[in-house]
């Protein structure tokens, strides 16, 4: 079925076409008919496979109808997500696909200034895709009403109603009217959250669950190398010179790490930037900005990145180290592959990250397939590298030498 076939305001299908989309997804084709039937919903697909347009397209569809009637801007959709750039990056979806619907969007999360985000909010606001923290102020501040709420869509939903989220999104629910429809999205679940999700609607929502047995997207190529921790970085500086067209996303479990790692790439001459939680949010925006462009090619990132970022043509990532928690293997490598596209995705795991990848194994229900790396494979790569301390370098490279000449002695 086409989108043309739907039945969407002409505005919603005009801006479907400009967009390029002309079929729904799977998740797409699947959740919109319950959306728009007013369904409470838990809708479960891989990562790229279109799950913003899913929740997006029925809720700008019901607005711009409702609009018709009543032209007052109230929030009637709230949509809440993990992370600022998530937010940012969902609202600009609404945008699109709600140009010329009067259906306005706002993206309101901390770490900027809130006077504009105010002005925007006196100005009236349909749709408000949010982190918590920066929608609790404001609605304390009674700058947001949510009084007139008809849809809640948690995205990311499994991180969302996990331990550090689940008061905050208890609390909203509870200053929303009772009467609303509750979509949850994501690409993973787990029993423990899929119970919490239900207890929280308390009705019979609708499960659609695409391919639940692999969560991780077909169009991915993983793989794992096991890398001793001190030599990761000479792989990624090979990785990257040998790829100096590619766009890659570097995964590090802390933010100390991101920022030691560009270093270790500054001193090889490999340009790269960082995005994480200690960063100023104008410079988090402007990086993510200068990576969708492909001004910056290399892009460090610790887990703040790892859900929900949809940029097109990232063609590598790598996981520099392994993640702490298994669903964010599938989420980090979910940034590449998107849509149509294919992608790659390595990892690298040192010894004391086996116990990591064991259960990231477990998570995805199969063993990652193992590059095979040969021992003179792994020196050439140390070799390699502009950073390797040259009189070492020698005194390995005399060592063997010496190695060959008693094994030739011996024969
Ligand atoms: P998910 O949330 O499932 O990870 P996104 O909603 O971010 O995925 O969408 C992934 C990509 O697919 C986006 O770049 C989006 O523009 C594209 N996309 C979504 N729906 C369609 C469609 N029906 N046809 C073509 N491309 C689509
Ligand atoms: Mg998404």
């Amino acid at each position: 079925m086409k989108f043309s076939e739907y039945n969407f305001t002409p505005e919603i299908i005009k801006n479907l076409e400009m967009m390029g989309f002309k079929k729904p997804t799977d998740i797409q084709y699947k959740s919109i008919p319950a959306i728009v039937k007013g369904e409470d919903l838990l809708a479960i697909a891989q990562t790229g496979t279109g799950k913003t347009a899913a929740f997006a397209i029925p809720i700008i569809n019901y607005i711009q109808r409702k609009k018709k009637n009543n032209k007052e801007n109230v929030i009637r959709a709230l949509v809440m997500v993990p992370t600022r750039e998530l937010a940012q990056q969902i609202a600009e979806v609404f945008n699109k696909l709600g140009k010329g619907t009067k259906v306005k969007t706002l993206a309101l999360y901390g770490g900027v200034e809130q006077e504009s985000q105010i002005d925007r909010l006196l100005s009236g606001v349909d749709v408000l895709v949010t982190t918590p923290g920066r929608m609790f102020d404001l609605h304390n501040q009674e700058y947001v009403n949510l009084d007139k709420v008809n849809t809640l869509v948690l995205d990311e939903a499994d991180h969302m109603l996990d331990l550090g989220f689940i008061k905050d999104i208890e609390d909203v629910i509870a200053r929303m009217p009772k009467m609303k429809q509750t979509l949850f999205f994501s690409a993973t679940i787990n029993k423990k959250i899929k119970k919490i999700a239900y207890d929280l609607i308390r009705s019979n929502a609708i499960r659609i669950q695409i391919a639940p047995k692999d969560p991780v997207s077909r169009n991915i190529k993983h793989s794992v190398a096991f890398i001793k921790m001190d030599d990761k970085r000479f792989f990624l500086e090979r990785l990257i010179k040998e790829n100096t067209d590619k766009k890659i996303l570097v995964f590090v479990r802390t933010k100390v790490r991101a920022e030691r790692v560009k270093k270790a790439m500054d001193r090889v001459e490999v340009v790269s930037e960082t995005i994480h939680g200690d960063k100023e949010q104008k410079a988090r925006t402007s990086v993510m900005g200068k990576f969708r462009t492909g001004e910056i090619k290399i892009l460090i990132a610790t887990d703040v990145s790892a859900r929900g970022i949809d940029i097109a043509n990232v063609d590598y990532v790598v996981n520099y180290d392994m993640p702490d928690v298994a669903e964010n293997y599938v989420h980090r490598i979910g940034r590449t592959g998107r849509g149509r596209l294919k992608g790659d995705a390595v990892s690298f795991c040192a010894k004391e990250e086996k116990p990591l990848l064991k259960e990231i194994e477990d998570f995805v229900g199969k063993p990652i397939k193992v590059l095979e790396l040969q021992q003179n494979e792994y020196r050439k790569t140390i070799d390699f590298s502009e950073d390797t301390n040259l009189s070492i370098k020698e005194l390995m490279g005399q060592i063997e030498d010496i190695d060959k000449k008693v094994k030739r002695k011996k024969k």
